[in-house]
């Protein structure tokens, strides 16, 4: 057995990074093993938000109790002690990851996802500031990429704000654009070595600030080393055995294991075991082959507890031919796609079957909710006219000013968009009964003229109308589809991860299947279940107790080694 350590985090995702630099900081030596050849999991491919309620930062006004209000309300299946050790520890957390030069900022009334909901409010979405490429040194190459949809034109590295400024087009937003292709080509020095944006934003940011963090504290990263086993002596977990190079090995861990190694949304095993409807990994919008579930079934064979195992991250998705590598579709989120004006989502009997303007995860769950009842959902369809097609995006398809429908290949024509002079042969293309589509559109309109929506309320809450459209009116999310031609794109049960995992208690030990707490044994991130139940609480959701109860793990590992010295 290798030498070993006082702790090994297993996975280079926000949650495990997070907690090694805490627990290194608490004087403990740390390693962290990588089953792939990039650091950084889905983490480093997100918009990096966190959900810290209380965080006291801005023109945030908010409190403990509003924060555990809300989550009360919002969150069913979420166990009190975690919700209020989450409440209480965020805004620590939140100061500890600035000292480790992480820092967040807020976006001027970013909603709560149920933002109607006693205790809801906004700005509790931090995210991260940008960093600077070329402060990793080597380590800026092994820091997993961001997608496409996080990058104009699949090149140029954008924030946040930025992002919104190209989806939404307000007054100046062409010099967003320019000045960020500007300054990308002007970096002259940097362009001789790479064509990679040295501007690290979003969940690169994040990641590549950690890892910044753990490079000053030398903390040691094995990249291609993947925990297979948990090993066990007397009643406690003492260390793991891993896979490196197709070797197998065992390295000691003095104090404890945190495993940290994402849920098991790419394993098409664990999904159909556990997904209430069947599901494809290819849907899912996290790195291909990367979180298999790997510790969950090593925390099983060793009698660990589970949670929640058949919810996930929903965040509807769509497939497009990749445009650089042959024959490979990629996955493209439809995160702000699906709910703008002129377009309405259908399941495959040409009903409406949800509020369009609702966030990503509760409009996955209206897909199974439906699915359920009517067999005729997952996939689903988003319909859309002309006056859509010239202004919004879908997916990796940009408004027609940019990419005009002459210019998609011929070949995506009827097979990943359809189109249509008229709703009755746009329904015969996409086989779903005309009468009725033509009927439940016919509907649409009326409310779209009216500005209300009897049958689902879109428009009426702070969430929709904060990412409607206020030059459509009198309703900033309700548009007619009436201008022909008309277009169809299929719409996927996508995910941004599951959420279901190991189960564990307010310091992330993880239980055993008789409520108690496994020795030396952590779990943090998507592998654990998350504290939030079948909920997705704000922008943030998912990242925000990832590091949240992943410096609760440190703390609680270098409390029990001090007392064990
Ligand atoms: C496009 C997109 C945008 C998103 N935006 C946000 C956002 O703004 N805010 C938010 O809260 N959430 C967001 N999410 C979700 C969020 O990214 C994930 O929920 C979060 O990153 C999970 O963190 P993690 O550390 O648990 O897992 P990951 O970041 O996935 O890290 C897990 C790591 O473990 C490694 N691993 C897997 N198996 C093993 C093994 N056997 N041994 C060793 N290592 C292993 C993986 O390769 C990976 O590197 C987004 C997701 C996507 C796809």
């Amino acid at each position: 057995m290798d030498a070993g350590v006082d702790v090994i985090v297993c996975g280079s995702g926000a949650a495990g990074l997070f907690a090694a630099l805490r627990a290194s900081d608490l004087g403990l030596r740390v390693l962290v093993i990588e089953k792939t050849s990039r650091y950084g999991g889905t983490s480093a491919t997100s918009g990096g938000g966190v959900w810290i309620p209380n965080h006291g930062g801005g023109s945030h006004a908010d409190s403990r109790e509003a924060a555990l209000q809300y989550l009360d309300y919002v969150s069913d299946d979420g166990r009190l002690e975690k919700l209020q050790a989450y409440v209480d520890a965020g805004p620590e957390a939140l100061k500890y990851a600035n000292s480790l030069g992480v820092g967040f900022e807020s976006a001027p009334g970013f909603p709560d996802y149920y933002s109607g909901a006693p205790g809801a409010t906004t700005e509790r979405s931090l995210f991260p500031m940008e960093m600077d490429g070329a402060d990793l040194g080597e380590e800026f190459y092994r820091l997993r990429d961001a997608p496409s949809a996080f990058k104009l034109f699949n090149k140029y590295a954008l924030n946040l704000e930025q992002s919104f400024a190209l989806s939404a087009r307000p007054f100046g937003w062409q010099w967003v654009a320019a000045k960020v292709i500007a300054n990308y080509w002007m970096d002259l020095s940097w362009r001789r070595k790479t064509s990679t944006d040295r501007r690290l934003t979003q969940g690169r940011a994040l990641v590549g600030r950690l890892r910044k963090a753990m490079l000053e504290r030398r903390i040691c990263l094995r990249l291609n080393t993947g925990v297979t086993k948990l090993l066990e002596r007397k009643g406690q977990v003492c260390g793991v055995e891993v896979e490196a190079m197709g070797q197998r090995s065992q390295i000691e861990a003095h104090s404890a294991v945190a495993l940290a190694t994402g849920g098991f949304e790419q394993s098409q095993v664990l999904r159909d075991k556990y997904m209430p409807v069947p599901t494809n990994s290819a849907w899912s919008l996290t790195p291909k082959a990367a979180n298999a579930g790997d510790a969950l079934l090593a925390g099983l064979e060793i009698g660990a507890d589970t949670e929640f195992l058949e919810h996930a991250w929903w965040a509807p998705s769509m497939r497009l031919p990749s445009r650089s590598i042959p024959n490979v579709d990629e996955t493209h989120p439809m995160f702000f796609d699906y709910y703008h004006p002129h377009s309405l989502c259908v399941n495959r009997l040409g009903r409406r079957f949800v509020n369009e303007s609702c966030p990503y995860d509760q409009f996955g769950q209206a897909m199974i909710s439906d699915h359920k009842k009517t067999g005729s959902n997952v996939p689903c369809w988003l319909i859309f006219d002309s006056n859509f097609r010239k202004k919004y995006a879908c997916g990796a398809i940009l408004p027609s000013f940019v990419m005009s429908d002459d210019s998609l290949p011929l070949e995506w024509w009827d097979s990943y968009i359809f189109r249509g002079r008229s709703i009755e042969e746009l329904a015969g293309k996409i086989r779903v009964d005309r009468d009725q589509l033509s009927k439940t559109v016919t509907m649409f309109n009326e409310h779209a003229t009216s500005g209300n929506d009897p049958d689902f309320g879109r428009g009426t809450n702070g969430f929709d109308v904060h990412f409607g459209d206020p030059e459509v009116k009198p309703n900033p999310c309700l548009g007619r589809v009436s201008d022909a031609p008309f277009y169809a794109v299929q719409i996927d049960l996508g995910d941004l991860g599951t959420k279901g995992g190991l189960k564990t208690d307010r310091h992330a030990r993880v239980l055993s299947k008789d409520g108690i707490a496994i020795e030396g044994l952590y779990a943090v991130g998507n592998c654990s279940g998350s504290p939030f139940g079948n909920c997705y609480p704000g922008g943030g959701g998912t990242l925000g107790p990832a590091i949240v109860f992943s410096y609760l793990a440190a703390n609680h590992i270098a409390e029990r080694a001090r007392l064990n010295r």
